[in-house]
């Protein structure tokens, strides 16, 4: 049998549309700031694929700058912020490292927004926190990584502009996935990486609303306008614009996604685990559990060793899992190192989510059965 793959929020599979731009790039070169006709092509190539990626986001092509990913696009975004006279952060507890570790190494005060156990942030708090003196930039994900759990940053961005903030989303996890409209949601800054929806890592943008100035950080060519220098990464954002025309063709798809996740979830909720973010609107494709006393790397492996890649719920940069910021922020900080993420992507199919319901199972009876054994020695 081969593997399945459902660890997409990690980073989803490369889209065919993707793969033939990146290798069209490769082989035909060519630096955007040229003059000549190898150059021309490549400032062709570079404009329609800021039309495409601008395109799902609902945005102008204009206010998009290409980045390095998402992280490098959260850090533009706060860095700026921090340049252009905001005086403090206000950061959701459940926000990715991209956020969270840009926002407390920007040298700015930072206070944590709560999240009810949901995973949604506190709307009554925002507006309280938003009435202390000081310019605040305020960073809301519109989808968390681990649970899929969408934030209300429509309703969010009102106080903060009334207020005279700067409204961050990391939209990372969310485009390509949901439908959304730059204009529409509020922010003056979105955050979007392409390697989550089918493009090749190493690339990503950050979009930019007119309330918005970016200071660049780097200082080099004037590339991508002056705000980021550097040669552009022309094959991977000619793969990150066919991904991201492929994800707007084919947003209507999650809805099969979300069928299977939530058979699975059932099937997953009838042997015992808890599910996060149940209750509310969430990414199509993501299902978080914790099983309670079954550890998150065990489930992993026993998952790996049954053909079916996920991922903890928490991310492990290093091959170790960390406790889940999200879940302990959710209030149950006793499910932190139990959690797992299943996350489906635009090729999953209907057997993969059906076998990772199986493996998971067989798994538990094992594990079940152990802890029997140890009961009874004990
Ligand atoms: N934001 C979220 C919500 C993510 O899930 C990730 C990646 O895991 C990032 C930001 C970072 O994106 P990139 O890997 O492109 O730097």
């Amino acid at each position: 049998m081969s593997p399945v793959y459902l660890d997409h929020n990690a980073t989803s599979a490369l889209r065919p549309q993707a793969r033939d731009a990146v290798l069209t790039m490769l082989d035909q070169g060519g630096n955007p700031s040229s003059i000549h006709a190898a150059g021309r092509n490549a400032r062709r190539v570079l404009e329609r694929s800021r039309e495409q990626v601008a395109g799902l986001v609902g945005a102008v092509a204009g206010s998009l700058t290409f980045t390095s990913g998402g992280t490098e696009a959260s850090a533009l975004a706060i860095q700026s912020a921090a340049a252009t006279g905001v005086e403090r952060i206000l950061v959701g507890a459940t926000e990715h490292d991209a956020v969270w570790e840009n926002a407390q190494a920007s040298g700015l005060p930072v206070a944590t927004l709560a999240v009810d156990d949901q995973g949604i942030v506190d709307l009554p708090s925002l507006q309280a926190a938003l009435e202390l003196p000081g310019r605040a930039l305020v960073c809301l994900m519109l989808a968390n990584n681990e649970t899929g759990v969408l934030h209300p940053v429509v309703q969010a961005a009102d106080p903060v502009r009334a207020a005279g903030g700067w409204l961050h989303v990391d939209a990372v996890q969310a485009a390509g996935k949901i439908g959304m409209t730059f204009g529409a949601l509020g922010a003056d800054s979105l955050a979007l990486s392409a390697h989550k929806l089918g493009g090749p890592q190493g690339v990503g943008a950050l979009v930019c609303g007119t309330r918005a100035t970016l200071v660049r950080r780097q200082h080099g060519g004037g590339q991508e306008r002056g705000r980021r220098a550097g040669t552009e990464n022309l094959p991977g954002i000619a793969g990150f614009g066919a991904a991201a025309e492929a994800s707007l063709a084919g947003l209507h798809g999650w809805a099969d996604q979300a069928r299977w996740r939530d058979r699975l979830q059932a099937r997953l909720q009838a042997a015992g685990a808890l599910v996060f973010g149940e209750a509310v609107d969430r990414l199509p494709q993501t299902l978080c559990v914790a099983m309670p006393g079954w550890a998150s790397e065990t489930q992993v492996m026993h998952m790996d060793l049954g053909g079916v890649m996920i991922s903890a719920g928490a991310a492990c940069s290093s091959g170790k899992v960390k406790a889940s910021r999200t879940i302990t922020a959710m209030g149950r900080p006793d499910l932190a190192t139990c959690s797992i993420r299943i996350s489906g992507g635009w090729n999953s199919s209907e057997a993969d989510w059906t076998r990772a319901g199986d493996v998971w199972l067989a798994a538990l009876e094992v594990h079940q059965s152990r802890q029997n054994q140890v009961r009874e020695v004990a």
